[in-house]
């Protein structure tokens, strides 16, 4: 019998790397997408890494291979936004020498080779904790875009990876449904719906978007959980965040119980259903009924789709018709 999911192929951008050792490093930066780690820890997981900061192109590789951005870095670099097919975007500043032209330097010229082969390179950000002790956010593969005058315009690779990222200023069409056969969904989706998971986190800055709850222990956000709009059994979307909520595990329960949903607006309707009110009278759920969603992105694109709102106020309209 023909198996269909034998012959499926994914293209990643990955597989052009030729030297094994640069394709482990990446493969193990893009596992380790929206986690952060103290440099020990990151010795330890990334192939080659040491105590290289800013861009780092290894000896013999026409690419470079990482850029690592620390809080007392001597150039200015711009905050990191989000896209709603998952990818980010950051203006990275490139490494000057008195009067020389970026292309000078052979770092920069890694990441412009970069740009002109497509070839992705690793992202890590420092950050630090209320403790005070530094960590590195690894932000994932990024493809260099440009460079504007004045930075390298990196740009995380999107939830699907195998595709590139839409151009910065295309805000991309919401498409509610999964497109591809079932068969490579089913193959794609732990990998997909981790990132999905973790991108939701950063968008809603680890707090629930109805009762902004957030619990932090050890440098971990916990408790939350990334909600799908369109469920992944209706073959919704994990491939663009418009289909998703980040809430804490009552209100999750609640949300797929159809308990509530964000009406079209983004406004709070609570089940007309006498039993369930009663039972949540203790419970602050009530307090929020048509109110907006209190903790929604900072940019309105990233916000729930319209189109996948529609779709769960249809569904919520006859779980209780
Ligand atoms: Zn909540």
């Amino acid at each position: 019998m023909w198996d269909r999911r034998l012959t499926i192929k994914v293209s990643d951008p990955l597989d052009r790397v030729v030297d094994l050792r640069l394709r482990e490093a990446l493969l193990q930066i893009r596992e380790s997408f929206g986690q952060s780690f103290t440099s020990a820890e990151l010795r330890s997981r990334i192939p080659g890494f040491k105590t290289q900061v800013g861009i780092y192109k290894p000896a013999g590789s026409p690419h470079a291979l990482w850029v690592r951005q620390t809080l007392k870095g001597p150039y200015s670099d711009e905050d990191l936004y989000w896209h709603p097919d998952g990818s980010w975007t950051y203006r990275y500043s490139p490494e000057e020498r008195e009067g020389k032209s970026i292309e000078e330097l052979h770092t920069n010229r890694g990441l412009l080779q970069c740009q002109a082969d497509k070839t992705p390179v690793g992202v890590f950000r420092q950050v630090s904790d209320p403790t005070g002790n530094s960590t590195y956010k690894v932000m994932g593969l990024a493809y260099v875009e440009g460079f504007d005058g004045t930075h390298f315009v990196l740009r995380g690779e999107a939830l699907d990876w195998t595709a590139l990222p839409v151009p910065e200023q295309v805000t991309p069409v919401f498409q509610r449904f999964e497109v591809e056969s079932p068969s490579l969904v089913e193959s794609l989706r732990i990998q997909r719906d981790r990132r999905f998971t973790t991108v939701i986190r950063e968008l809603y800055r680890g707090k629930c978007s109805l009762c902004t709850l957030g619990y932090r222990v050890r440098g971990r956000s916990v408790g939350l959980e990334a909600a799908h709009i369109i469920p992944i059994k209706d073959r919704g979307t994990i491939a663009d965040v418009r289909n998703g909520l980040l809430l804490c595990q009552n209100h999750h329960a609640l949300f797929d119980e159809f308990g509530w949903t964000p009406d079209e607006d983004l406004r709070v309707r609570i089940a007309d259903d006498p039993e369930f009110r009663s039972s949540a009278a203790a419970n602050h759920v009530l307090d929020w009924e048509g109110k907006t969603l209190a903790n929604l992105p900072r940019r309105s694109e990233d916000f729930p789709a319209q189109e996948a709102l529609k779709w769960r106020l249809a569904e919520f309209d006859r779980a209780w018709a």
